[in-house]
């Protein structure tokens, strides 16, 4: 519990953080990007002048990036809900996906036809799904499979979570697997943390994972991972099912309090 007020407030800051500064921070790296480009005009690619230049282009240009990723994670909390369809979510995302993840390795797909619908933020969501599988894809870097599936969870269907009974109620599950290194449980206990990253500078941002759980609690789901060393990683993702009759009550007074925020 304590973790997850930690959690809480971490993105609290992070929030504050990416509003205040972000704006000003990201004309401060124009005037790099710009700067730097006008001077590689003017410098042939053989001058020691032209490697130095180009790293702090690639630099800034990482810089831009997180402040692109800080600013995504502070939007959460305007998050614009809809009712979707999961599996034509999925199956639409799945070329994309494919071609991502490296030519070592295999993605695999498989959703119910059936599958109910949810409430979630489209773009947030495809943006979880991107997240988990560029994970699951560093986390094999001899290659490996990345398992997508996606399936309808009944209310009789009990589900432990962190130990304890699941919410009663029906959730759509998706799970999205690998056959990668795995983590400690040291380092499970901080995978949501914003800034937390075991990759080296340059590769990691810390922010992936922050942002799927953001996406996920405000959707009112779970999400639960699962690991072992040298065997492989599986999250898994409970979202609440959506029926129109049942939600709209629930739904409304949630959409006006956001609104007042
Ligand atoms: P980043 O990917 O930028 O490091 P994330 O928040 O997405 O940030 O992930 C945080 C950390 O969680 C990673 O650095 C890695 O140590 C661990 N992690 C996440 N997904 C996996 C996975 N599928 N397999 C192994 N470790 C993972």
């Amino acid at each position: 519990l304590e973790a997850r007020f930690a959690q809480s407030q971490k993105m609290e800051v992070v929030g504050k953080l990416a509003g205040g500064i972000a704006h000003d921070f990201n004309n401060m790296l124009t005037a790099i990007l710009g700067f730097s480009d006008m001077l590689l005009a003017q410098h042939r690619p053989k001058d020691v002048a032209y490697k130095d230049l180009t790293n702090i282009k690639a630099s800034a240009n990482r810089a831009a990036e997180l402040v692109r990723k800080l600013l995504a994670l502070a939007r959460q909390q305007t998050l614009q809900n809809e009712v979707i369809n999961l599996g034509e979510v999925l199956t639409d995302q799945f070329n994309m996906l494919k071609g991502f993840v490296s030519e070592k390795s295999e993605l695999k797909i498989s959703t119910s036809p059936d599958l109910w619908t949810v409430m979630v933020d489209k773009h947030e969501f495809e943006q979880a799904l991107y997240n988990l599988v560029t994970n699951a894809k560093d986390a094999m870097p001899d290659g490996g499979t990345v398992a997508i599936r996606a399936r309808n969870v009944p209310e009789r269907e009990t589900q432990k979570f962190e130990n304890r009974e699941f919410v009663p109620g029906e959730y759509v599950l998706i799970e999205v697997g690998d056959t990668g290194h795995g983590m400690s449980r040291e380092v499970m206990d901080k995978i949501f943390e914003p800034f937390f990253t075991t990759k080296a500078i340059g590769k990691g941002t810390g922010l992936g994972l922050a942002s799927v759980y953001g996406m996920v609690k405000q959707s009112g789901g779970y999400i639960y991972p699962e690991s072992e060393v040298g065997k492989g990683t599986t999250f898994r993702i409970y979202l609440p099912r959506y029926q129109a009759d049942k939600d709209e009550e629930v739904v409304a007074p949630k959409e006006k309090k956001r609104e007042q925020r």
